[in-house]
């Protein structure tokens, strides 16, 4: 039994109750405020006895990251960095949309190892994993600050979700059991870079996670200058394995699509992605490249924008145009903490 509370299901607390000698009432109180109510330190479990709290303290320290900075956008988006208990520092964005809707985009390491050539976090380079409880503290803070229910969960923040999958998947049950914080499988997303062992793995998991993959290109030597870590896992393994993932799970899917001026946004690599969606059950996801600074990279403008969502729309492919939301308090992931 791994000593992380924040991750243990019933049955494991259970276990703890009776081996610190409490009565079995206490189940269901730790039960309310480390997931159903959830708090971050024992001394806020006003109702269990300080003996309890100081045991469960030295024998299962909570380390929950702490808010290191926060910018507030003007769409109402907040961007935190978080500092974690070995003083690293990560980011996470909360976006209320309509009423009752929360989603959290939270990371999954310490910096990323695969380098993305456009991506701020992938210049950073790689620190560490992050743990299970790490990544479902990000939803609590996030829910604590708003004062309201996370209701949706990206993995799409700092990290390659499938590079530290045992950790995402048991902090994904944690957050999605409807007995620990209860939100819906298919509010939870968890977007690759293209791992094919990642989504084949996820494709025999029962849970009905939603997929998404970043693509940004369909041409294999462009999408190896791109993402030059990626160009052992080819494009054409990728078509594959996203069939067999839908064979499988029956589950739609969405490809990201980076749209970056002169560099991947041709009447070419608008073919190449028409051809690549050629017997995929996808939806796409044009997004405008958030400026971060370097390499001289630039969005695409509206018009290619359009163009390329009509294009593809024309084609019968479903396609979204996503909105960066909090670009003023830098939206790309990595921007804000690498600014500081
Ligand atoms: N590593 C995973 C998840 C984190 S990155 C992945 O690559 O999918 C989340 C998304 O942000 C990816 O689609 C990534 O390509 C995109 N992204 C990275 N840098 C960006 C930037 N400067 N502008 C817009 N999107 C960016
Ligand atoms: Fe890592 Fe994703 Fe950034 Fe690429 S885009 S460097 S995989 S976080």
């Amino acid at each position: 039994m791994a000593d992380v509370l924040r991750t243990y299901s019933e049955e494991n607390l259970k276990q703890v109750v009776t081996d610190l000698g409490q009565p079995s009432y206490r189940v269901k109180q730790l039960v309310e405020w480390l997931f159903v109510h959830p708090v971050l330190s024992y001394d806020e479990m006003t109702n269990l006895p300080a003996s309890f709290r100081k045991a469960l303290k030295e024998r299962f320290p909570l380390l929950p990251p702490r808010i290191y900075n926060r910018q507030i956008s003007r769409d109402g988006s907040r961007k935190y960095v978080l500092q974690l208990d070995d003083d690293s520092l990560i980011e996470m964005v909360a976006m209320p949309q309509e009423k009752d809707r929360l989603s959290v985009c939270l990371s999954t390491q310490v910096g990323c190892p695969l380098q993305c050539i456009f991506c701020a976090t992938g210049r950073e380079g790689f620190q560490r994993n992050l743990r299970a409880d790490e990544i479902v503290d990000q939803v609590i803070i996030a829910q604590n600050d708003f004062n309201m229910r996370v209701s949706h969960v990206l993995a799409m923040g700092q990290g390659e979700p499938f590079l530290n999958y045992d950790n995402l998947m048991d902090a994904l049950h944690v957050l999605n059991d409807p007995h620990r914080m209860a939100i819906g499988s298919r509010h939870i997303t968890i977007s690759t870079s293209g791992m094919i062992k990642g989504i084949e793995r996820l494709a025999s998991e029962p849970d009905q996670f939603t997929l998404a993959v970043s693509l940004h290109a369909a041409i294999q030597s462009l999408r190896d200058k791109l993402m030059p870590k990626m160009a052992s896992q080819p494009l054409d393994m990728l078509h594959q394995a996203l069939i067999t993932y839908y064979k499988k799970t029956r589950r739609r899917f969405t490809l990201e699509y980076v749209l970056i001026d002169k560099v991947n946004d041709s009447p070419a690599c608008l073919e190449a992605l028409i051809d690549f969606c050629q017997y995929l059950h996808c939806h796409v996801n044009l997004i405008p490249l958030n400026d971060t600074g370097d390499e001289g990279f630039k969005p695409s403008g509206s018009r290619t924008l359009n163009q390329w969502q009509n294009t593809l729309i024309q084609h019968h492919i479903e396609t979204t145009v996503r909105n960066s939301r909090g670009a003023d308090i830098m939206g790309a992931c990595g921007q804000l903490k690498n600014s500081l």
